[in-house]
């Protein structure tokens, strides 16, 4: 089974957002970045906070601190519109310090997320990645364009799939040689077992890339898992990861969405 939605072949594409906000997830986490928000994705998660996103068929929206929609923009977009949104809004801030490329799933637009990543080249500013860890297949067209890879590691309790184990391991295959960064979204349900599978799968592939439990955030703001129960799975995923951390998006906890 393939996940690819084929790609145009040409330098335009879907984007859902540009913006700018607190980083909530990983390693950049408390800094200031701009994102961009591709368009689309295809695994369907069960637990997903970002559904508009998903889909393609929205226009791109403009957005400013406190997410203040300034402009739309009709879908599909060039890179070049990218790179000019993109100044704009680095010439309106001074503390943006990186890009973090969001999704949605980058890697379903490859061709095109290769042409933004070059027109954004300009701004010499570090690029993250954030991607579900399972579009292997693509990520070569990019990752000489790419400074950190943070990749999900979909775990069956909070995303509703069993069926991606080994593409994320031929993922993290793919991305040996780049500096990444691991994501698990982790709610009461998860259980050890699965921890375990994914840790085994981290060393095996990565040279002991941080690990980070990210406990699953409601609709309603709360933390969906107790802290006895992630302090167990911290102690599993240790056995196997030198860098494990527990992080909340703390983006959620400063009232964004
Ligand atoms: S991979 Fe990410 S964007 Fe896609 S459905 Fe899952 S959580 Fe949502």
């Amino acid at each position: 089974m393939t996940y690819s939605i084929p790609d145009e072949g040409l330098a335009v594409g879907h984007i859902a957002e540009l913006f700018d906000g607190i980083q909530g997830e990983g390693v950049f986490a408390g800094y200031h970045h701009a994102f961009i928000r591709f368009a689309g994705c295809s695994l369907g998660c069960r637990y997903c906070d970002t559904e508009y996103a998903q889909v393609r068929d929205r226009p791109l929206l403009i957005l400013r601190s406190g997410r203040t929609v300034v402009k739309q923009i009709a879908n599909p977009v060039d890179d070049t519109i990218i790179a000019r949104e993109l100044e704009s809004l680095l010439d309106t801030t001074t503390s943006i310090n990186a890009i973090s490329i969001t999704g949605g799933e980058p890697l379903e637009q490859p061709r095109f997320l290769r042409a933004v990543l070059k027109s954004i080249e300009t701004f010499e500013l570090p690029v993250l990645l954030e991607t579900n860890g399972v579009e292997f297949e693509n990520l070569d067209q990019v990752l000489d364009l790419i400074d950190l890879i943070s990749a999900d590691i979909k775990l069956p309790s909070t995303s509703g799939r069993d069926d991606l184990w080994e593409r994320h391991e031929a993922f993290l295959n793919a991305a040996r040689y780049k500096q990444v960064a691991i994501k698990m979204a982790v709610d009461e349900s998860t259980q050890p077992e699965e921890i375990e599978r994914a840790a085994r799968i981290i060393r095996a592939t990565t040279d002991e890339a941080p690990v980070f439990l990210q406990p699953v955030t409601d609709a309603a703001g709360a933390i969906t898992i107790s802290y006895r129960h992630i302090m167990d799975l911290c102690d599993v995923c240790a056995v196997f990861n030198s860098d494990v951390r527990v992080m909340p998006q703390i983006h959620k906890i400063l009232g964004s969405p």
